[in-house]
């Protein structure tokens, strides 16, 4: 079978490797439909991630079709349309028994970081049971990449640690994929306001296509003092940070009301100051996240209600052998005006 595989920083090729094989009883192998690139692959092919070593298939998005199940394998067989989760979860160590897949023991985030991930024509999938999920019929591959991470991301470390409620205002630094995702899954609490923050003028319009009800561009340097004239000096109830960098952290600090939340979802590689002599007093939560994907079942099934459209975040589809173009087109998002960029393995 063709692989996208990763030889070190900068280096990557989509070449001929093994079929995997069931290795484990709980093991299922999954032809891929659709996948996708996320913004921690471009991480990867700069060599911030350790952890990928030379030889690795990239990759951690998906939907599929399940080629053979594990023996012990209960809730899939042969045949079914699968969406992957981001996370490998056993479901039996204590932070599975915790809800938090994240941080299992014996899995978490392991497609495409330290076993062979999605971004190729078949995969295997350790802890089959709990790292798949039913592929309702009439939910499009477009849609389902987009829950297998961002979806998930955006809404459980953005939205839910940021306890939106109806009547908040709202404050997203990061118009990328995630902030976009977290961007949707605020509208399930009507949020009064949804400022959109970040540099690049076409993913602040495309974050007005997708119901930001404000954008800043903050390029300038002076998007907090914009949000507080914005909000009477006030702030932001919920100020989710999907970035990464201490400028997109710091304005979350300096905008933040009493009372308010600051939700973290971006990957930081350095420190930032925390002003905790300015936030002392205010009654504020600062909470930080890894992904669980224990929402996964529940956005499913806004899609299939027809409650949320994640497909609207795909803006380019490639054939999975032109995996190299839609690389290139991905990393250069703001000439491309690309948002998520799709594999499809027809
Ligand atoms: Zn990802
Ligand atoms: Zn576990």
């Amino acid at each position: 079978m063709k692989a996208l595989v990763y030889h070190g920083p900068g280096k990557k090729a989509w070449e001929e490797k093994p079929r995997p094989a069931i290795q484990e009883e709980t093991d299922a192998i999954v032809r891929i439909a659709e996948t996708t690139i996320c913004g921690t692959d471009l991480h990867i092919m700069k060599g911030d991630v350790p952890t990928v070593t030379d030889g690795r298939t990239l990759g951690h998005e998906g939907v599929g079709i399940i080629e053979k199940a594990g023996k012990s394998v209960m809730n899939f067989k042969k045949g079914d349309r699968v969406l992957i989760s981001c996370i490998t979860s056993c479901g039996k160590c204590e932070p599975c028994k915790k809800g938090m897949y994240s941080h299992c023991e014996n899995g978490g985030w392991m497609l495409g970081n330290t076993i062979d991930g999605t971004q190729a024509e078949f995969v295997r999938i350790p802890y089959a049971d709990t790292s798949l999920y039913h592929a309702p019929e009439k939910v499009s591959d477009d849609a389902l990449c987009m829950l297998s991470d961002i979806f998930p991301t955006g809404f459980e470390c953005g939205v839910l640690n940021g306890r939106i409620k109806p009547g908040d205002v709202v404050a997203i630094v990061g118009s990328g994929p995630i902030g976009l995702a977290s961007l949707l899954t605020s509208k399930f609490y009507s949020p009064s306001e949804i400022v959109m923050i970040d540099v690049d003028d076409g993913r602040l319009e495309a974050a007005k296509e997708l119901g930001a009800t404000r954008t800043i561009n903050s390029s300038d340097g002076n998007a907090a003092d914009r949000v507080m004239e914005l909000t009477d000096g006030k702030g932001v109830d919920v100020a989710i940070e999907a970035v990464g960098i201490p400028a997109t952290f710091d304005i979350c600090q300096s905008i933040i009301a009493v009372g308010g939340h600051i939700a973290n979802i971006g990957v930081f590689g350095q420190s930032v100051d925390l002003h905790m002599e300015n936030l002392w007093s205010r009654n504020i939560t600062l909470t930080t996240r890894l992904v669980d994907t224990v929402t996964t079942s529940m956005l499913l099934k806004s899609v299939e209600a027809g409650t949320l459209h994640p497909e609207r975040l795909v803006t380019h589809h490639f054939p999975l052998s032109d995996i190299q173009k839609a690389y290139d087109t991905f990393s250069r998002a703001k000439e491309e005006k690309a948002l998520k960029v799709v594999l499809e393995n027809k």
